[in-house]
């Protein structure tokens, strides 16, 4: 008999030892996968390529590189600190020389350029205007669109079907299918009359951005680098709740209280995400030193959980309920697909560098505690995931 109970106590031991070493095993591998895969380089090698390739082409032509050509040799000759940091932090010392001028005009046509449009030049704008529209052009053609289009509907249609499951009045319900109703995908044609035709590089280095402006979702070329198959309705669900995260409600309906109130506190908390407040001790110094204008200043006192591109500073803390709201917005939508994939978030299991202050909370802490905490979603992937943060519900 004792024997009898050592063998059961040793099984359940055992049992629970192998069901807990699989749970564990089955939570790094949702992201082991990511780094053996490294699904992001082997996608749209055709497009990537033809992005590469134009910007070199750019980069390369006659307007553009003579004045690259001699901005290098004037800092060369001045042994300017710039440069030299340049090479330093691209390990281009030993490099090659024609490596070196091809990266710099690369570099140039980029930071000098495209971050100057519209420049001085109109041989250069129109030269901007072509690259930006022969890139659009081949790498999102019919066929993407219209998959992408058929995603995004069905994203909409079942962030409607979210918010209709609230507690929340039938006047803010209201509000918000309507504006979830008249968000548009937002595609390059005639770059003149796009979203972009002030900020090429936004087309150029960005994937998807919620403008608030046109109630739209920009799509830029990064968006090759998020797979149909994985995780691209969730980043469109993302954009989705920027439309009515914290900061956008509060301009749109100063009078009527955010309805994700109690959801915000939550992930403002310990036992979630502890997303951090904006951190306004510099406010009224950088107001008097005239950093910030009148209008900026009072959008930002009237406007809790926004941010602006000039406050808060670098370093100083931005606000990082509008983000991770997008992030529990985005958890909500997936809930709702009947086969949910694994790699609902696949992007985010690469480690990213959190600058001081950002408005975004680092990948785990977004996949981990938001994502993976959401209980529905944790229990379409088989209740395999640990550590995850407390849910926050809005009931
Ligand atoms: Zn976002």
């Amino acid at each position: 008999m004792i024997l009898n109970m050592k063998k059961i106590l040793s099984l359940t031991l055992l049992y629970l030892f192998i069901s807990l070493f699989c749970s564990i095993g089955n939570t790094v591998d949702l992201c082991k996968q990511f780094t053996e895969k490294s699904y992001k380089s082997k996608m749209y090698l055709k497009e990537k390529k033809f992005i590469d390739d134009s910007l070199l082409k750019f980069a390369n032509s006659k307007e553009i590189a003579t004045l690259a050509d001699s901005l290098l040799t004037e800092f060369i000759n001045a042994k300017s600190p710039t440069l030299f940091s340049w090479l330093k932090t691209r390990n281009f010392e030993n490099e090659k020389e024609e490596i070196i001028a091809t990266q710099w005009r690369l570099y140039f046509a980029k930071n000098f350029i495209l971050a100057d449009y519209p420049t001085k030049d109109n041989t250069i704008n129109q030269l901007i205007i072509n690259l930006n529209e022969d890139i659009a052009k081949f790498i999102f053609n019919k066929s993407y669109k219209t998959k992408l289009e058929k995603v995004f509907s069905k994203i909409q249609e079942l962030s409607i079907k979210k918010i209709n499951s609230y507690p929340i009045e039938i006047k803010i319900k209201t509000i918000l299918s309507k504006k979830i109703t008249k968000i548009k995908l937002h595609w390059l044609v005639k770059f003149e009359d796009s979203n972009f035709r002030n900020h090429p590089l936004e087309f150029l280095d960005w994937g998807f951005a919620y403008d608030p402006t046109h109630n739209s979702i920009n799509i830029g070329v990064h968006a090759l680098n998020y797979p149909f198959n994985v995780n691209l309705d969730s980043i469109l669900a993302h954009e989705i709740g920027h439309a009515f995260d914290s900061c956008r409600w509060t301009q749109e309906n100063p009078k009527i209280e955010w309805p994700f109130k109690k959801v915000g506190n939550c992930l403002r908390s310990e036992a979630s995400i502890n997303a951090k407040l904006r951190d306004d001790n510099l406010l009224e110094q950088e107001f008097k030193k005239g950093k910030i204008s009148d209008e900026v200043y009072s959008f930002l006192k009237n406007n809790l959980t926004c941010n602006k591109s000039n406050y808060p500073p670098i370093g100083t803390q931005s606000d990082q309920l509008p983000e991770t709201f997008a992030d529990w917005f985005s958890a909500e939508v997936m809930s709702e697909i009947k086969k949910v994939s694994e790699n609902v978030r696949y992007d985010l299991c690469e480690n990213n560098h959190i600058n001081p202050g950002s408005s975004y909370i680092s990948n785990s802490e977004r996949l981990f505690g938001i994502y993976y905490s959401n209980p529905i979603l944790k229990s379409k992937l088989g209740n395999k995931i640990l550590n995850t943060k407390i849910y926050c519900d809005i009931n």
